[in-house]
C-alpha cells in the first residue's frame, strides 16, 4: 500500500498539542517546554513517517503491537465492510453479532487445552482488570470466598488501570495513585542478569518460582487466588526467563490450588515464535489476557478466555454484572478476524520461530561487543539491550534511566525507535521484518549505541 501524504499543518498542530494534550506516559513538562510532541503522520511495513517526512524504523510495531506491519489495506476493508454492514451493536443482555461470535470461537482453536470461553474488552488493562473480577467471582462461586490475593511479581506491567496497576508493579506508577490495592502482592522476577547473583540461570529459575511458594504459603494458601504473570516482561525489559521458570511455576499452582493467569498482551500472536508464549515457555494456563497484536493494533480490543472448569461456574450462575459498552465490538473484531488470517496465511509465526526469530537473535548478539552493553537477550522478534557503566561488575549508569534516554535519543536521530525500558534498550518490530531489515535494525542501534557509549563513557 502507498503511504497517504496528508497536508499537515505540522506547527500548528504541535501548538495545539502543547496547548491541550496531555499525553500518556510523557514527560508533560517537555511535552510543554518542547512547543509539543513529536508528530507522526503515515507509516508503510516497517517504517513510520514523521510530518517532516523523516522515516524510522519502527523497532516497537507501535506499542509491541503492529505485528503484521503498517499499510495493511486488507484490515482497513474488513473495518469498512462491518462499518457498512453493522458498525455498532453490543454484546450485553444475550445479544451479539457475527465477527464478535466468529473471533471468539477462532482463538479459542488458537488457544487450544481447554480454553474455550473468551470474553472481550478495549485494551490490556481492561483484560487484565476483567482477569481480576473474574478471579473473584470464580472462588466466591466455588464456595472459597476467602480466596482473593494475588500474586505477581516485580519488573511486571499489567496496564494502567487501578487493578491492572496493582497487578503491575511500577514503583513510581504505585507511589502516584497510593496502589497497589490492598490484596495485591509481588515477588521476585526471573531477572538473572541483574539479580541472579552467582547462581545459574536454572537454578536461579528454580529459586524465582520457589518465591512464588513461599508467598503462598506466607498468606495461606486458602487466601491466595492466583499467580499472574507475562511468559516474558516485556515492558520491565524483556526480561526472558530461564527455562526451569514457568513449568516449576504452574506445578506449584498445581500443587495448591492456586490459578495461572498469563498475561500474553505482549508475548501473544507470534511474539515469541508460537501463537502464545506461554507455548514457547512450557505451561499451560488458566487464564489468558490478550491485546496488542489480536488487531495488530489497528483496532482497540482485547480479549480474556478461561478454561472449562472456570467457565462452568460462571454460566451455571445467570448473570454476572461486568462488562463494557465496546466488548466485542463489530469493528474490532471483524479486523481481528482478518489480522489473524493474515498471520496464518502468511505463516508469520513459523517465520518467527525458524527464520527472522534465529536470524534477528544472532544479528543482535554482535551488539555485545560494543562497551556499554552489558547483555543481550532475545526471544522471537523480542530483544533487550542491557546498559551497563561496567560490563564485568554489571555495575549500571547513574542516575538510573539516563543512559536509556540517551540510547533512545541516538536511535531516534539516526531514524530508529527504539524504546528504553529504564537501563534496557528494547526492540519488538513488526514479525513481517526481513532479514535485509533485522541488518538495517541493527546497524542502526549498533550507530546509537556507539554514540551512547562516546556521550557516557
Ligand atoms: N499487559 C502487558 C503485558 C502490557 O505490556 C500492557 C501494555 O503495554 C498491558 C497489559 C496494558 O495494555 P493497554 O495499554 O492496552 O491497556
Amino acid at each position: 500500500m502507498t503511504a497517504i501524504r496528508a497536508n499537515y499543518d505540522a506547527p500548528r498542530l504541535r501548538r495545539l498539542d502543547a496547548a491541550h494534550h496531555i499525553h500518556p506516559f510523557s514527560n508533560a513538562t517537555q511535552v510543554v517546554a518542547e512547543g509539543g510532541g513529536k508528530l507522526f503522520a503515515h507509516a508503510d511495513g516497517i517504517y513510520i513517517y514523521d510530518t517532516d517526512n523523516k522515516r524510522y524504523l519502527d523497532g516497537m510495531a507501535g506499542l509491541w503491537c503492529v505485528n503484521v506491519g503498517y499499510g495493511r489495506e486488507e484490515l482497513v476493508e474488513a473495518a469498512a465492510r462491518q462499518m457498512r454492514e453493522l458498525p455498532y451493536y453490543s454484546s450485553f443482555f444475550g445479544g451479539t453479532t457475527p465477527p464478535t461470535v466468529e473471533l471468539a470461537a477462532k482463538l479459542t482453536e488458537l488457544l487450544g487445552h481447554g480454553l474455550n470461553h473468551v470474553l472481550f474488552a478495549n485494551s490490556g488493562s481492561e483484560a487484565n482488570d476483567t482477569v481480576v473480577r473474574l478471579v473473584r467471582h470464580f472462588w466466591n462461586l466455588e464456595g472459597k470466598p476467602k480466596k482473593k490475593a494475588f500474586i505477581a511479581r516485580r519488573h511486571a506491567y499489567h496496564g494502567s488501570t487501578m487493578a491492572a496497576a496493582s497487578l503491575g508493579n511500577w514503583g513510581t506508577m504505585h507511589e502516584q495513585a497510593d496502589l497497589p490495592l490492598p490484596g495485591f502482592h509481588h515477588v521476585e522476577a526471573p531477572y538473572w542478569y541483574a539479580e541472579g547473583g552467582d547462581k545459574d540461570p536454572e537454578s536461579f529459575g528454580i529459586a524465582c518460582a520457589k518465591a512464588i511458594e513461599a508467598k503462598i504459603l506466607e498468606l495461606g494458601a486458602d487466601n491466595v487466588a492466583a499467580v499472574i504473570g507475562e511468559p516474558v516482561q516485556g515492558a520491565g525489559g524483556v526480561i526472558v526467563p530461564p527455562k526451569s521458570y514457568w513449568p516449576e511455576v504452574e506445578r506449584i499452582c498445581r500443587k495448591h490450588d492456586v490459578l495461572l493467569i498469563a498475561d500474553e498482551v505482549i508475548c501473544g500472536f507470534g511474539r515469541t515464535g508460537a501463537w502464545f508464549g506461554f507455548e514457547t515457555l512450557g505451561f499451560k494456563p488458566d487464564i489468558v489476557s490478550m491485546a496488542k497484536g489480536l488487531s495488530s493494533g489497528y483496532q482497540p480490543i482485547s480479549a480474556v478466555a478461561v478454561t472449562d472448569r472456570i467457565a462452568k461456574p460462571l454460566i451455571d450462575a445467570g448473570y454476572w454484572l461486568h462488562g463494557f459498552t465496546y466488548s466485542g465490538h463489530p469493528v474490532a473484531a471483524a479486523v481481528a478476524l482478518k489480522n489473524i488470517e493474515i498471520m496464518e496465511r502468511e505463516h508469520l509465526v513459523q517465520k518467527v520461530a525458524k527464520e527472522t526469530g534465529p536470524y534477528f537473535a544472532q544479528r543482535l548478539k554482535t551488539l555485545e561487543k560494543n562497551p556499554i552493553v552489558g547483555e543481550v537477550r532475545t526471544l522471537g522478534l523480542l530483544g533487550g539491550i542491557e546498559l551497563v557503566a561496567d560490563k564485568k561488575t554489571r555495575k549500571r549508569f547513574e542516575p538510573l534511566g539516563h543512559a536509556g534516554t540517551v540510547c533512545r535519543e541516538r536511535c531516534l536521530a539516526n531514524g530508529l525507535i527504539m524504546r528504553a525500558s529504564f537501563e534496557t534498550m528494547v526492540l519488538s518490530p513488526p514479525l513481517t521484518i526481513t532479514k535485509a531489515q533485522i541488518d538495517e535494525l541493527v546497524t542502526l542501534a549498533g550507530r546509537a549505541l556507539d554514540e551512547t557509549a562516546a556521550e557516557l563513557l
